[in-house]
């Protein structure tokens, strides 16, 4: 025992001289990692019917991480985030049937466990939607409490359910067979009946759904649709903070990501609930920071409102994990307000991928597929490659427009100056460093407004990150007291960065990795 210890303090220290500069190993925390989301009836077809399905994206691992660290061939991510994949009537599943098994139209829950176990060999994360604002409609609870209500005896399913004899926004009539004079809650559509969470029976079947799949091998959940759950607020925190607890007194490192699609300031205060993480929607989108910054060229202000963003968060919840990204399925895809402009593209990347946290790549945005308007479009087959269709699913029915990038995954592997081998590229930089994701953030005076410049430290290591958003080169002075060394380099179009001394310079959009020995 006394030997292995010996052995394994060696090493160490011989891991700790390699390094040299960042002064000590680099520990990953298993709450951070960079995520893949994936619409599974999308992704990878695996028996031709024209439907992605789970053994589709088990085939298709290698593509998002093949263990390998060196190749070019893989995204390397550390985890999935599969969008719902429960019984479900609708094409995208958010409206569920039954919390515990899997929609047949993706496989069966022996498939699920399969891709488990294939994720766990390779240390890929799977974390899936849970969408428990709501049920369907078609749900058994929502049937039987109809028949109850209709019946004039309200028993226990009526309870699962927001029942009013008024007909206000938000509420929908029952139809046919239910009872004529009562109205259920359903904020979304009526499609999706709004659950009662004053309802200990409703608490304690989310509690049995929650351990279900995080008995079976999950890692956590993307939580659907949270600020809707009651509809105040510190309600809602209370929900979470609950449902957080709970979680991990079954998983001690269970990773729950949040949808609250709102502004700063009210993303921030369900932080406070103690989650692990929300989707930074103020710096993804159109309209959001990242395609600002890009769009006017303006570094400086990127970095500004990083650090302005961190320290909100961290205030609301110091242990809190920012989760950046720059498109999902709500919203129009980034090739599309990018305009197809490859070097946009890839500096939105550098600059998402590159912010602390854990970051989530949309699936085929980092093949530049587009998608735009009704939410189908956004949710268009993977296109892998141009030149075969094998695995390529149809696409939602209603799929209305979509054109699919001229070069597919397999073409774009090839090319090295292709989107996706920059996202190859930024993900593998990002995994050298630790302290990208996990590290405290500070901001350097750049000393130009179209670059962004801030340091991570960890303790360890400090990490400076530099963008210039501006199309010229940029010179950028360092602060005099540090040495620097060059740790990593990606041209959205073309050049290469010096640095000497203190002094590096950037060509236009470009993105610079810098450590502090
Ligand atoms: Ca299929």
């Amino acid at each position: 025992m006394r030997r292995i210890t010996i052995l394994i303090l060696l090493l160490i220290a011989a891991i700790a001289a390699v390094c040299g500069c960042s002064g000590g190993i680099a520990v990953t925390d298993p709450l951070y990692g960079n995520y893949y989301e994936i619409f599974v009836g999308s992704f990878y077809d695996s028996d031709g019917d024209g439907m992605g399905d789970l053994n589709g994206i088990t085939q298709r691992l290698d593509y998002i991480n093949d263990k390998n660290p060196d190749s070019k061939t893989s995204l390397h991510v550390d985890g999935i985030w599969l969008m719902p994949i429960m019984p479900s009537p609708s094409y995208h599943k958010y409206d569920v049937t039954d919390y515990f098994s899997i929609d047949p139209a993706y496989g069966t829950m022996k498939d699920f466990e399969n891709l488990l176990k294939e994720c766990k060999n390779r240390g890929v994360k799977v974390i899936i939607d849970l969408v428990l604002n709501h049920t369907s409609n078609q749900h058994p609870w929502f049937l039987k409490a109809a028949e109850e209500l209709a019946e004039g005896a309200p028993g226990e399913f009526a309870a699962y359910y927001n029942v009013k004899d008024t007909l206000t926004t938000g509420f929908h009539p029952f139809g046919t067979g239910g009872p004529q004079d009562l109205y259920y809650q359903g904020v979304f559509v009526d499609a999706m009946p709004d659950l009662n969470f004053d309802n200990e029976n409703v608490k304690k079947e989310i509690e049995k759904i929650a351990k279900f799949w995080l008995d079976k091998g999950v890692a956590g959940f993307r939580l659907d649709a949270i600020k809707h759950i009651y509809s105040d607020q510190g309600q809602n925190v209370e929900f979470i903070k609950w449902f957080s607890d709970y979680c991990r007194s079954v998983k001690k490192d269970v990773f729950l990501v949040g949808e609250v699609w709102s502004a700063a300031a009210e993303i921030n205060a369900y932080a406070a609930s103690g989650i692990n993480s929300l989707f930074n929607f103020p710096f993804a989108q159109q309209t959001g920071i990242i395609a600002n910054a890009i769009g006017q060229g303006a570094g400086e202000y990127f970095s500004n409102n990083l650090i302005k963003s961190r320290q909100a968060l961290l205030e609301s919840n110091p242990d809190a994990i920012d989760a950046p990204f720059l498109s999902n399925h709500d919203l129009d895809r980034s090739a599309v307000y990018f305009s197809n402009d490859l070097a946009k593209q890839k500096m939105a990347a550098a600059l998402y991928l590159f912010m602390p946290g854990n970051p989530f790549i949309y699936y085929g945005e980092e093949i530049g597929m587009t998608g735009s308007g009704k939410d189908e479009n956004k949710r268009a087959p993977f296109h892998w490659s141009a030149s075969d269709s094998i695995g390529e699913t149809s696409g939602p029915s209603g799929m209305t427009s979509y054109i699919a990038p001229e070069k597919g995954a397999a073409e774009q592997l090839q090319d090295e100056n292709s989107l996706l081998r920059f996202y190859i590229d930024a993900v593998a930089l990002k995994n050298k460093h630790p302290a990208i994701a996990k590290g405290a953030t500070s901001p350097i005076d750049s000393g130009n407004k179209a670059v962004a410049a801030y340091q991570q430290t960890d303790g360890k290591s400090a990490i400076i990150i530099l963008h210039n958003l501006g199309f010229d080169q940029a010179s950028v002075t360092l602060p005099a007291e540090s040495s620097y060394e060059l740790a990593g380099f990606l041209a959205a179009s073309g050049g290469d960065v010096s640095l000497r001394g203190n002094s590096v310079d950037l060509p236009g959009f470009s993105s610079t990795i810098i450590v502090c020995p």
